[in-house]
């Protein structure tokens, strides 16, 4: 049993009610700065209030609930805006559990835990905007002027919480640690039957836009053997990288290409031009390196192979962001003993709030799993077992 013994129908029944701003079939409509996802952050910060905390919104609408001491004491949370079609349980879990968690402590005489909810992690405006800004990662001013896709900057965005903001940032020196509680959003844990995953790291994320340039021309009169085909380099490229990736990758390691544009893209003419991304994702940054040379020399050797021409641009990287020893132990001691045999150690390989935390303070991550790893899906859920679950392995690792 954990020495802070969570309520089980108080932790559902704020999950619930929180699943009613911007509700749509069984998930929810509340991207960062809307109506539903500034409601939502009301009602939570009266939720904190109740458990006795002070609910601060920060100058980007970062919602924190601080205990009344201001000694350092550990944070924990995540988000509570969506995606555009979003699940239910996505970043809102995270929250809820640690409010739950939070109180309980409170309640037993536990340590003092403060509750966030950071803002526009969906990405409304690029990735995790909230928490890159509160970790220094994102100037300010850069990021007001950050656009939407439709054109609304960030300054406009958060000017529509400017009632309820405060004018500073909460000090991070407040906290001792951060932990995020979240869903997996991937099959690993449902498909083992495993309750709790502990994560080691974040993933790194890089990725090339890609350009092979070859000649356009009629697709009945061209030989074979005369052309300069621009998709047939892809194909040929896409299964080099593959071959050679087996060589090196762990089955952690994912990659996609995952958007391509053909020119002119008609079925009578062979392809002048094919653009392409190309993204992988892994816990190792030597690995990503050794990929990033087989990407490029892949992309070189195909190109010199079949006279096309090669442009490389948008070089993006992510790098991996290992989570805290120290707070790590204390979730593996608290999932071994309240799922014995039913739980891992695995990496993230989406992005997290806590990969921005970690720049302030150690930072660290648990997960349960998503019944067939469906997210950003309404139908995304979990069993109420592990929700609950989750949220003593939570209430155990900040107990100790
Ligand atoms: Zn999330």
């Amino acid at each position: 049993m954990p020495s802070i013994p969570i309520k089980p129908d108080r932790l559902l029944g704020d999950l619930q009610h929180l699943r009613s701003f911007g509700a749509r079939e069984t998930g929810v409509v509340r991207p960062a700065y809307s109506k539903a996802d500034i409601a939502a952050r009301q009602w939570l910060a009266g939720r904190m209030a109740e458990a006795g905390l002070e609910p601060v919104f920060d100058p980007v609408g970062n919602l924190f609930g601080l205990p009344a001491a201001d000694t350092p004491c550990m944070l924990s949370g995540s988000h509570s805006d969506s995606q555009p079609e979003g699940g239910w349980l996505d970043g809102a879990y995270g929250v809820i559990a640690a409010l739950e968690v939070s109180r309980a402590s409170a309640e037993a005489g536990g340590p003092p835990v403060a509750v966030v909810s950071f803002q526009d992690e969906e990405g409304r405006f690029g990735a995790l905007t909230g928490s890159r800004v509160w970790s220094g990662a994102l100037p300010l001013d850069e990021a007001d002027r950050l656009t939407d896709l439709e054109g609304r900057t960030f300054a406009e965005a958060r000017a529509a919480m400017a009632g309820l903001c405060a004018a500073d940032f909460v000090r991070p020196d407040r906290f001792t640690g951060f932990i995020e509680t979240h869903i997996e959003q991937g099959p690993v844990l449902d498909e083992a039957g495993e309750s709790i995953g502990v994560v080691d790291v974040i993933v790194g994320i890089r990725s090339l836009q890609i350009r092979f340039t070859g000649h356009q021309n009629h697709a009945g009169t061209t030989p074979m053997a005369a052309r300069r085909d621009a998709f047939q380099g892809l194909v040929a490229f896409a299964d080099a990288i593959n071959r050679a990736f087996a060589e090196i990758v762990t089955p952690a390691t994912v990659w996609t290409i995952g958007h391509v544009a053909l020119q002119p893209n008609a079925s009578s003419i062979v392809p002048g031009q094919a653009d392409f991304t190309v993204q992988w994702r892994d816990g190792d940054k030597d690995r990503l390196d050794r990929m990033e040379e087989i990407v490029r020399g892949t992309a070189e050797r195909v190109c010199a192979e079949r006279t096309l021409h090669l442009d490389l641009s948008n070089h993006v990287a992510v790098p991996p962001t290992g989570m805290d020893d120290g707070l790590r132990a204390r979730l593996e001691s608290a999932a071994a003993e309240t799922a014995p045999d039913n739980w891992r150690v695995m990496p993230s390989g989406a992005l997290h709030d806590a990969a921005n935390v970690a720049r302030l303070m150690p930072a660290a991550m648990l997960f349960v799993p998503s019944i067939g790893g469906i997210s950003h899906n309404f139908s995304e859920d979990t069993d109420t077992d592990d929700l609950i679950r989750g949220a003593e392995v939570l209430a155990l690792a900040i107990a100790v």
